[in-house]
């Protein structure tokens, strides 16, 4: 697969409370209630990528008018290896990674899911009676 211009710069946002089944090209759909958005690869490539908000996924920022969405977007596990930010309704293209990169970046996410969890048995343990 090879980059085209069929890679998207602008998306339009939409709230909804259950994604649809049928995504349409070039919509982020954002349901606050099962706290994920939903949208089909900017890159054209038509696969569906979830991005579910929790502190160690994506956080979303509305402004009132547009969305953005952190961290980056990279769907390595397509053929695509698409790798794009969404940035208040435009999408961010950034180069696309060497396999290396992505295990590196992956170790890397890794890593930090687990010193947010081990962070949270701490918290959770002092929450507790207090011990000996
Ligand atoms: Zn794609």
């Amino acid at each position: 697969m090879s980059r085209s211009t069929a890679h998207r710069t602008t998306l339009r946002h939409e709230f909804v409370r259950h994604v649809p089944e049928q995504l349409e090209d070039g919509v982020l759909y954002i349901s606050v209630e099962f706290a994920t958005a939903m949208h089909k690869c900017f890159c054209g490539c038509g696969l569906e990528v979830a991005t579910p908000f929790a502190p160690t996924q994506w956080k979303l920022t509305f402004d009132g008018v547009s969305v953005s969405l952190r961290p980056s977007v990279g769907n390595w596990s397509y053929d695509c290896k698409s790798h794009y930010w969404i940035h208040r309704n435009r999408v961010v293209w950034g180069r696309q990674l060497s396999p290396s990169e992505i295990g590196r970046l992956r170790e890397r996410e890794r890593q930090e899911m687990e010193l947010y969890y081990a962070k949270r048995r701490l918290d959770a343990l002092s929450d507790g009676e207090p011990g000996p």
